[in-house]
Order: structure tokens, then C-alpha cells, then sequence
């Protein structure tokens, strides 16, 4: 057997996470941390350095649970075989605890053979995480959680892109957490939903990680900016595509913001960059702007 194809045996043979149809997304999300880190090049994942980042991911991609506990899969993974904890202040004695982790310095990573498969095969990385994402997420999740552990898959392929995490998060925080067009600023609970980071020039065309380069959008307008149903000028004049037709909820969604202002970011040099509002215009808006 190829040694790619043990290796991903083992995340197949992951124990089953569903506990009497509760969800417990742990080990999933820290594995795909890992594997985010690694396509980046760093191998080791303090524990004191990503638990916080754990704890988001929980939060965000896990049920909803008074806290959350970022030691459990950073300890229980080693099981699987497929995880290994070192103690980087190893005179320290400390057992498996949350602070015991902390002040021993612990921190996770592939053990070996798996780090030189990684290391060999650069597509591996990508196959283990649409394996991860495919076996413990509905579709509708896989892109906003790799983007929030800095991984990208090519579409219908499984090699990894180098991705910055921080993109997404800071886009959205340039705009308040709201769409740039409608202003929808959804949330159940404390957690922002159907909001995403927009690449206004898009990543497949080298678009970089940006911030000038984003705008926050709701998943509908994301999907009709990618489309090309509507674009906007470097101040942010709002122009839809005199293509897209409808009715009523048309009308509703996007016709009435024809002509009108995008929200602005809060700081000025977070504004979109004009090549890249350019680039939209040229290569992804379908021309041309309705008549005013
Ligand atoms: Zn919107």
C-alpha cells in the first residue's frame, strides 16, 4: 500500500465523534488547524498559542456549549494515532489538565511517518482535509471553515493552498461584521452567519489576502459578486449588470441598490484598491451597468 494511502486510513479510522447524535467536532477542527499551519510550513501547534484559535473554531463550527474545551482533542487525538503532544518545559512535571498543559509548554503535531508523507506528498494535506470536512462537516461549512484554518482546496482537486486566515477575519471587521450591500449583520447567538470576506480580485487570479483587497458580503451578494451580477466603482458606487433580470424579490435583493453607496470600511486604508476594483469590472462583472 502507498504510504499517502495508509496515512489517510488513519484519519478514516478517526473514533466516530457522535455521541447519541451530539456533535463533537474537537478532533476534526484542531486536525485541520494543524493541517492549515502545515501548509504554511509550521509543524508545531503550541497548545498555549492555538487554543484561543481552538476555542473560536468550536465556537463557531461546533453546537453550541456553555465552554469549550480546546485540551480535549489536544489530548484525546493521541489515541488515534495520528497526534503527538511534547512537553517543551519537560523539567516541569504535569499531567493532562488545561493548566498542566499550559506550564509544561506542551504542544501537538503529526507524529511520524506521517510528517515525512506530509512533507513527500504536498497533495496529501488537501486530500486529508476534504476527507475531514466531507466526513464531519455539511458542504455548506467546508469554505468558510478553511478559510478560517487558512486552507484552500482547488475545486474538484485535493492540493492545498497557502491561504492567510487572517483575511477573512479582518475584512470583516473592517466593515463592521455587515454586507457591504444590504447591511445584513445576522447572528445567532454570538456567532455571524451567512457573512463572508469577499476576494475582489479573485485568489484564483492571484488576488492577494488583503484586506484593501475584500469587502464583507452576505453569502447571496457574495455569490452574485462572484457572478458578476453587480460590481462597483473605486469610490463605491454600486453598478448591477443590466443582464441579470428578475421580479419582485430581484427588485428587493438587488435592483434597489443600483446607483447607491457600498458601506465604507471603517479605516481609509482598508478602502478597495481601484486595480483591483478595476480588475472586477474587467474580468468578472458582466457588462454592462444598467442606465441610471
Ligand atoms: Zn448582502
Amino acid at each position: 500500500m502507498p504510504a499517502s494511502a495508509s496515512i489517510t486510513k488513519r484519519f478514516e479510522a478517526l473514533t466516530i465523534w457522535q455521541r447519541a447524535g451530539e456533535r463533537a467536532p474537537h478532533k476534526p477542527l484542531l486536525l485541520l488547524l494543524a493541517l492549515g499551519l502545515l501548509s504554511r510550513g509550521t509543524t508545531l501547534v503550541p497548545f498555549v498559542e492555538y487554543e484561543h484559535k481552538l476555542a473560536d473554531l468550536l465556537r463557531e463550527f461546533g453546537p453550541s456549549r456553555r465552554t469549550q474545551h480546546p485540551e480535549y482533542p489536544f489530548l484525546r487525538l493521541r489515541n488515534d494515532g495520528v497526534w503527538e503532544v511534547i512537553r517543551q518545559h519537560a523539567s516541569i512535571p504535569g499531567g493532562d489538565t488545561i493548566a498542566d498543559l499550559r506550564k509544561t509548554g506542551a504542544a501537538g503535531r503529526f507524529p511520524e511517518p506521517l510528517r515525512t508523507a506530509f512533507d513527500s506528498d504536498p497533495r496529501l494535506i488537501g486530500r486529508v482535509a476534504r476527507l475531514l470536512l466531507d466526513a464531519h462537516f455539511p458542504e455548506s461549512l467546508h469554505q468558510d471553515i478553511l478559510d478560517a484554518v487558512g486552507l484552500s482546496l482547488a475545486e474538484g482537486s485535493s492540493s492545498a493552498r497557502r491561504r492567510d486566515p487572517n483575511f477573512r477575519e479582518g475584512v470583516l471587521v473592517a466593515y463592521q461584521y455587515r454586507c457591504a450591500l444590504c447591511g445584513l449583520d445576522l447572528r445567532i447567538n454570538n456567532v455571524t452567519i451567512g457573512l463572508e470576506a469577499a476576494h475582489i480580485r479573485w485568489h484564483q487570479a492571484s488576488g492577494p489576502d488583503a484586506i484593501e483587497n475584500g469587502v464583507a458580503l452576505c453569502s447571496m451578494h457574495h455569490k452574485l459578486f462572484d457572478l458578476g451580477a453587480f460590481t462597483f466603482e473605486p469610490l463605491g458606487r454600486i453598478l448591477v449588470s443590466e443582464r441579470v433580470s428578475g421580479t419582485g424579490p430581484f427588485e428587493q435583493v438587488l435592483l434597489q441598490h443600483h446607483g447607491k453607496q457600498m458601506s465604507a470600511p471603517i479605516r481609509q486604508e482598508h478602502h478597495p484598491r481601484p486595480e483591483f476594483v478595476h480588475w472586477h469590472r474587467d474580468e468578472v462583472f458582466k457588462e454592462a451597468a444598467r442606465p441610471n
